[in-house]
């Protein structure tokens, strides 16, 4: 390294308590791709009861003047906005040793994540910072005492703790939830690679769209942070199995049975099952993966494929082809774009990654890789932290440690020839829980069979075949929308999967009281509750008129046997129950009944108010069930009672603002049982933006 690069390269600054803190150089960070020192840490002290409090007042503040819809769409515009400066990230990403390819997934990924949390905000949760969880159910005879489930924000901090590998991604997909729960969140980045969460964070920053107090960064260690948390606060942690091990016992997180969440290295499988030949589509399909897992980030992925199962009698075949494959793979500085694999994150990894292949070698032969002295592109990756991508064949897969011990967090992975399908199955148990695994088969009896077994052991079982591939977003991709965290050695934690992820930052809480009550709390409608009628239909209201219990109970009508035959003339439905008499007294019911379709629109023909109104459309409907049948000659009627209101902020085709208002629909009969029960979904206009 150029003594002038150590005294030129900036020092990077910690986001505490709303002031970026740090001017005095500290820790030196060197380029894993020539050595140049390119940052320093910062040398000041962070006074961490400061930035608590500050998270816990100005931050909790500034989110509950919000709700789940506006930070939503806060989260969408955020999104947007790191997209439109992630040429910059790009560049910054660069120095981390990571090929364009491989930042995709932490940048675009990362703002991806945003977007997909946006949409489970919009979609799935109401106005206001309440989930009601579930229907309230009766626990009484008489219908006045009734339970249910919501959930709040916790009133604490989330202290996200990152690995090394996704400076980006990691930090944005813990936020993503924490922030549409509505907790703050103090990040710490790893401090190899922290130069490029501090990147982001300066243009989440610089967007304004951040709520004061939402988002602060440490740049270094957490002090004595940990220590001052407190039973509303969340710890989650990626990174080694030995340090989630060490910070979980930290006796104040136990003591205050704070949440800790971890992910940690986990020694994922993939299995070509034995259905497999060398000369089918699926066999390429598996090479490929396992190529792409070895190379994609230099192996410095929690989801990599470490152990690679194969039937005994493929081991010459795979070993061939993926040697093939990897052998055409350049190495070197990312910068050129001929490289497809870049650096290790940093000279420590390198370092380490060496001692744990020394460590698989003692149980396995080398296949491919290794070699002193492989082919570097680009001026001065000699002195870079670059390793081969590296294939090992285990002497004995039963054997105890080894493979299914040791992980070697780089581009190195060791074949596990397998004698059976359920020797595979065993085998993968082996790594002790997982993240992910990969079974590639074209056998649907194969994946019956196998996938419960692998489940019990693996965060995520992805199924692969020709037909899905096309589509596949990959082995080693955790999706929003999918959970991600594995048991045992895995961390036993889980992230994301859309809203399960929002609410491991939300405490639960059973409520039991009346229906008036429970509406009261929840905002949503329970039956039994205080409602409210008035001479204007429901229909006839603007969105922001509406109260919750707003209801109507409409007239009667009387079903005929000209109701069914018209009904099945219109739809085609001519079902023996509807018109075939001697069938239908043989049935359950012993006469005709009318259609459970022809119950729901005669029941829309008896709410709806037919004028122009402020009701937009009717998008669907939920939860319906025909609870008692109606013969010829019964007579039934319709509640429609305001039950939620979603204020989405968001405009209709035509630009007129609206609101989502769910209905609570009953149809009763002329002894007063329900006949049919339903949620129905309507667009509402609003008279305001
Ligand atoms: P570590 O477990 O050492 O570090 C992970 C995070 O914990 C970093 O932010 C680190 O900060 C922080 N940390 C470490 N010690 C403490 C402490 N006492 N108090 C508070 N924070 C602490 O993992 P590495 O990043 O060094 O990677 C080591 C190994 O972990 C890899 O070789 C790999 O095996 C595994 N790993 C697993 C990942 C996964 O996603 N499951 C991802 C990355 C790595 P700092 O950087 O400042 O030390």
């Amino acid at each position: 390294m150029s003594p002038s690069s150590v005294l030129q390269s900036p020092v990077l600054q910690s986001f505490i308590a709303g002031e970026w803190l740090g001017k005095q150089a500290g820790q030196a960070l060197a380029s894993p791709v020539n050595g140049e020192v390119i940052y320093h840490t910062h040398a000041e002290a962070i006074d961490f009861g400061c930035s608590l409090e500050f998270a816990r007042t100005k931050g909790r503040a500034s989110l509950m003047v919000m709700d789940f819809q506006s930070r939503a769409s806060c989260l969408r515009d955020l999104g947007k906005y790191l997209l439109e400066h992630k040429e910059s990230l790009y560049a910054t990403s660069l120095l981390t040793g990571a090929t364009r390819n491989d930042s995709w997934v932490d940048i675009e990924g990362g703002a991806g994540t945003l977007f997909a949390y946006a949409s489970v905000g919009r979609r799935e949760l109401p106005s206001g910072n309440l989930i009601h969880e579930d229907d309230a159910f009766p626990l009484g005879r008489d219908g006045q005492f009734f339970g249910s489930h919501i959930l709040v924000p916790r009133q604490g901090v989330a202290v996200h703790i990152n690995a090394f590998n996704f400076p980006i991604w990691g930090m944005l997909e813990k936020f993503a939830a924490n922030f549409l729960a509505g907790m703050p969140c103090i990040v710490k980045p790893a401090t190899s690679t922290s130069y490029l969460t501090e990147a982001c964070v300066r243009l989440m920053q610089e967007s304004g769209l951040l709520p004061e107090g939402s988002l602060q960064l440490i740049i270094g260690r957490t002090g004595d942070l940990l220590d001052r948390l407190d039973g509303q606060d969340v710890v989650t942690f990626t990174g080694s199995a030995s340090t989630a091990a060490k910070l979980k016992i930290t006796p104040n997180i136990i003591n205050n049975s704070i949440p800790f969440n971890a992910e940690a290295d986990s020694l994922n499988c993939a299995i070509l099952a034995p259905d497999v030949s060398a000369d089918s589509p699926e066999f390429d399909l598996f090479i490929k993966e396992v190529a792409r897992e070895m190379t994609v980030k230099a192996g410095q992925k929690c989801t990599a494929i470490r152990r690679v199962m194969i039937p005994e009698n493929q081991v010459q075949a795979v070993s061939e082809r993926l040697t093939a494959r990897l052998a055409k793979v350049s190495i070197g500085d990312p910068h050129l774009d001929t490289v497809r694999m870049g650096a290790l994150a940093s000279f420590e990894q390198k370092v380490d990654v060496l001692a744990q292949l020394e460590a698989l070698l003692k149980s396995s032969q080398l296949v491919y890789g290794h070699e002193d002295g492989f082919e570097l592109l680009g001026k001065g990756s000699e002195k870079g932290a670059f390793i081969q991508p590296t294939l090992l064949l285990s002497n004995d897969p039963d054997a105890e440690g080894g493979a299914h011990d040791i992980e070697a967090f780089g581009p190195i992975s060791t074949l596990m020839p397998y004698k059976n399908i359920d020797h595979a199955i065993a085998l993968a148990a082996r790594g002790k829980g997982s993240l992910v695994t990969t079974l590639v088969t074209q056998d649907p009896e194969i994946a019956r069979k196998v996938v419960p077994a692998l489940a019990a052991w693996h965060g995520r079982v992805h199924i692969l075949n020709e037909a899905s591939s096309k589509e596949s977003t990959g082995h080693g991709s955790p999706l929003p929308m999918l959970k991600h965290g594995g048991p045992g050695r895995a961390g036993g934690g889980e992230e994301l999967g859309g809203i399960r992820g929002v609410k491991h930052y939300m405490q639960r809480a059973a409520i039991q009281g009346s229906p008036t009550m429970l509406s009261a709390v929840t905002g949503e409608y329970v039956r039994g509750g205080e409602t409210y009628e008035s001479d204007v239909h429901p229909f006839r209201r603007y969105f922001e008129d509406l109260r919750i219990g707003e209801s109507l109970l409409t007239h009667r009508r009387t079903v005929t046997e000209t109701d069914i035959v018209n009904f099945g003339c219109l739809s085609g439905d001519h079902f023996y129950m509807h018109f075939d008499d001697i069938a239908a007294r043989d049935s359950q019911f012993e006469q005709r009944i009318a259609h459970g379709y022809f119950v729901l629109s005669a029941a829309a023909g008896l709410f709806v108010s037919p004028g122009e109104g402020p009701v937009l459309a009717n998008y669907g409907l939920d939860t319906l069930r025909f609870i008692t049948p109606v013969p010829i000659g019964d007579t039934i009627r319709a509640r429609l009672t305001c039950k939620r209101k979603i204020d989405q902020g968001k405009l209709s085709p035509k630009g007129e603002p609206q609101g989502v208002v769910v209905w609570d629909v009953q149809v009763t009969n002329q002894h007063e049982e329900l006949v049919a029960s339903y949620d129905i979904l309507t667009l509402v206009k609003k008279q305001f933006v």
